[in-house]
């Protein structure tokens, strides 16, 4: 909450997560969900520009479907109350139909629930054409699992393609959506068609990950929100960020050292 602080002060909003996935017991699941609830209200009594979100198999979705979705509607419901917005991330392959399946059923009763989809994915310009339908909030990232090449493209290039096109669809018939990556040519791409569309949309990256960058499109007018993930199950999230970004070992080494 320090750290969304800190950002506030600069004009960009936190995203706050608290890290863990692939929960395995109920009470576990039931913990994190509260621990969600306590942050909603802290948020809220502290002022602090901040949503959240959450990981579906942090709240149950690796046990049961109907588990995961009643913990979600709590979060869901107090988020409402306190004029707050969830953000579900996207996890790997054996979750996703079950996440967008959760997200759309969500989204007729909700208005504060944005998703996650994954450009690598070759099923995502079908998710993105559902969820613009639909009215919901995409944000739109690059993907960070180890997937097989028959679901996920491999290459840079062509990931990057698919990111372009899917971005684009976002631009002509979304709002309320988000463009999350720290590649510069994506985020040069989104500003051009931002002076076209007009769009209703943000940029958001990770804590750590363009501070300056951030705070240049801040300058020149666009929203910028940082991802900010906290708590003692770190390991599976640093995994990925050090995949992605060799450098990205500092952050950890930075994070680890600061408590
Ligand atoms: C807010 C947010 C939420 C996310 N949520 C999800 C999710 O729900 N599910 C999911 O699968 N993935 C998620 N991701 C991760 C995402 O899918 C990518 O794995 C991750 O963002 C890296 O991709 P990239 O777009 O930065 O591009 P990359 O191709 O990894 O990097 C492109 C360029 O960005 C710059 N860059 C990248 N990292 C650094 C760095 N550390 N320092 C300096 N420059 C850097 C470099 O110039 C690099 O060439 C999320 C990412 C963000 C920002």
């Amino acid at each position: 909450m320090a750290r969304a602080e800190q950002s506030n002060a600069h004009n960009v909003r936190g995203i706050i997560n608290l890290l863990g996935e692939e929960i395995a017991n109920r009470d576990d699941a039931r913990t994190a969900k509260d621990e969600y609830l306590t942050i909603l209200k802290a948020l809220d009594s502290r002022k602090t520009q901040s949503c959240i979100s959450i990981k579906p198999t942090q709240l149950g979705l690796g046990i049961e479907k109907s588990f995961f979705k009643t913990n979600l509607a709590e979060i869901l419901s107090n988020a409402k109350s306190l004029r707050n917005f969830v953000w579900v991330d996207m996890e790997g392959s054996p979750y996703t139909a079950d996440t967008i399946e959760s997200y759309l059923e969500f989204r007729k009763k909700f208005d504060n629930i944005g998703v996650a989809i994954q450009a690598y994915l070759k099923r995502s310009e079908d998710y993105v054409s559902r969820i613009l339908d639909s009215g919901g909030a995409i944000r739109l990232c690059k993907g960070a699992y180890n997937e097989s090449p028959e679901i996920v493209y491999k290459g840079k290039k062509d990931i990057d393609r698919n990111f372009s096109k899917l971005m684009r669809m976002m631009f002509e018939r979304g709002r309320g959506f988000a463009v999350a990556t720290h590649d510069e040519k994506l985020i040069q791409e989104a500003t051009h068609l931002s002076n076209i569309h007009h769009a209703d949309f943000e940029f958001q990256m990770l804590m750590g990950i363009r501070d300056k960058k951030k705070l240049e499109l801040v300058e020149e007018g666009y929203r910028v929100s940082e991802y900010i993930p906290f708590g003692n199950s770190w390991w599976p999230y640093s995994v990925r960020r050090i995949r992605e970004h060799k450098s990205n070992i500092f952050l950890l080494v930075r994070s680890l050292l600061s408590g």
